[in-house]
């Protein structure tokens, strides 16, 4: 059986009545290329590209960088690549910048936050991006965005890397597309405002569910309040994409939430344009899309959202795939 829908993972992702999806591919490491391609992936929507800056004591140079960046937008082209801009801080260290010394990390110094502030580390990567799009269909977003400001200041660091690299004569595609990750409360919230400075959003919902439940994601205590299911991150999701679309952008959803059998047919009800996972968990996913319609993706994403409770919500999803599986 798992073979079987392994044979049929480069089928569309296309419900019964026609609406497609794209589903995509969250990758750490460039070689897993390899494994999006063999399982069905139309492009890669999330590379956590802080994984080369890890275990080692120096920085990875410009070159390096490139070198890396143009063999996964070459290997993948004409399937897009999103590249996410630098998630260090919290959980992920670099030794070179010492220990921050934070007593709550996940709120500190991380990601955008960390970018804006090492400005010199953060161009390093921009124009590493930038050189590689001229290889490939690149696109690059900006994780932890809390406000419109910061994504004003992040694209003002890249109008001064696309600048220098004009100034030396270097390749870049002038038309890389450019989003934000929505994976705080205040992003969903001001949405609207950010999708008029953006060209996609990818929301991630690892992040959004611990920031908007209070819920630390690696914490066993509490690990039962986490809860993708739960009226407000639904009602946040909802919100996001009705947002992106008002304003004529797409929007992605690269967390977990993505793979969860008990999620997708929600998420498709609320009209998303694509999913990321892990390589392996796309072919699986691509066939519930194909077994489904968004006739009856509409009507249980309307029954839910009347719903008060987890617990509610998980009878009706779970009624809703035994009626279909
Ligand atoms: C997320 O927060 O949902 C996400 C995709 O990013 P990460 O898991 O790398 O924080
Ligand atoms: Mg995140």
């Amino acid at each position: 059986y798992t073979r079987k829908i392994k044979r049929q993972c480069n089928l569309p992702a296309e419900t019964f009545d026609g609406s497609r999806v794209q589903v995509l591919s969250n990758i750490e490491l460039v070689e897993e290329v390899a494994a999006v391609i063999d399982n069905g992936g139309e492009g890669v929507g999330l590379y956590r590209t802080e994984y080369a800056y890890l275990n080692r004591t120096d920085l990875p140079t410009e070159d390096e960088l490139t070198d890396k960046y143009i063999d996964l937008a070459a290997i993948m082209a004409p399937r897009k690549v999103v590249f996410r801009t630098l998630d260090l801080g919290s959980d992920k260290f670099i030794s070179t910048f010492g220990e921050l010394n934070e007593t709550n990390p996940a709120m500190g110094l991380r990601a955008i936050r960390f970018c804006l502030k090492n400005p010199q580390l953060f161009k390093v990567q921009l124009r590493a991006i930038l050189r590689a799009s001229a290889y490939g269909n690149v696109s690059m977003m900006f994780p932890m965005i809390s406000g419109v400001k910061e994504v004003r200041q992040a694209k003002a660091w890249l109008a001064q890397a696309k600048a220098e690299l004009r100034r030396e004569g270097l390749d870049y595609d002038p038309n890389m597309p450019i989003g934000t990750m929505i994976e705080l409360p205040a992003a969903v919230m001001i949405a609207e405002y950010l999708a008029h400075e953006v060209d996609f959003f990818s929301i991630g919902t690892n992040d959004l569910i611990q920031y908007s439940i209070g819920v630390d994601r690696t914490n066993h205590h509490v690990s039962y309040l986490y809860q993708p299911l739960h009226p407000a991150t639904l009602r946040a999701i909802k919100m996001v994409v009705d947002a992106a679309h008002q304003a004529g952008i797409e929007v992605s959803l690269c967390g977990e939430v993505a793979s969860d059998p008990f999620c997708v047919p929600i998420l498709l009800g609320m009209g998303i344009d694509s999913l990321s996972m892990t390589p392996q968990a796309i072919p699986g996913i691509k066939r519930i899309i194909r077994q489904t319609n968004m006739h009856d993706c509409r009507k249980l994403l309307k029954d839910v959202l009347q719903c008060r409770t987890v617990s509610r919500i998980n009878n009706l999803v779970m009624d809703n795939i035994f009626k279909h599986f």
